[in-house]
């Protein structure tokens, strides 16, 4: 395909999720542990991230929606598909795709918290922090990239593109 430029390769990608496999287990084994991935764009991340742990823990799925007045968030999030664990018994690391304006993960986060979990962590697969409109940062980001919209490895354009095995910008 020629609309897009590979930026991150699938070699890379699963290196650097093998390295921060054993990181998250060594910190978690023993403890009570959910994986927690934003649909639809976090899927394949978190396909590869809960293999790379080696330790026990569970995994669950949510689908969140942000609401906009114009470019303004009005700090409300809307869960489309929520959780069916209590989460005040785990502790929790959201699985997200990409770091963005940072708007919706900041009201997930928030939303989560008010659920009392033992702990809670952000891991993401992408930060585009040049593009950051409210103060959120993730515990831990794979990789940093600049302000190109990308494709590949679960995220999409016009819900095509998810099933690239690498990371790519597009090119339209
Ligand atoms: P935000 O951080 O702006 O609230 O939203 C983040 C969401 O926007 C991500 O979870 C992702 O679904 C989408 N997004 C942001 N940047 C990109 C990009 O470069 N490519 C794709 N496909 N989606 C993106």
């Amino acid at each position: 395909m020629n609309n897009h430029n590979i930026i991150i390769t699938e070699e890379e990608i699963k290196n650097k999720i093998a390295f921060v496999g054993k990181q998250l287990a060594a910190e978690y084994r023993g403890k009570p542990l959910l994986l927690v991935s934003i649909l639809k764009g976090a899927f394949v991340f978190m396909a590869d991230l809960c293999r790379a742990i080696d330790a026990p823990l569970e995994i669950g799925f949510m689908c969140a929606k942000s609401y906009y007045n114009g470019t303004v968030s009005t700090g409300t999030v809307s869960i489309t598909l929520d959780l069916d664990q209590d989460i005040s018994k785990y502790h929790v690391i959201i699985v997200e795709d990409i770091v963005d304006t940072g708007r919706t993960l900041s009201l997930v986060v928030d939303n989560l918290k008010a659920r009392n979990p033992l702990s809670l962590k952000v891991v993401a697969l992408l930060d585009k922090p040049s593009r950051r409109l409210v103060d959120f940062d993730a515990d831990l980001s794979l990789f940093t990239i600049p302000d190109l919209f990308v494709i590949g490895y679960g995220l999409d354009c016009d819900e095509k593109y998810r099933n690239l095995p690498y990371i790519a910008e597009f090119k339209g």
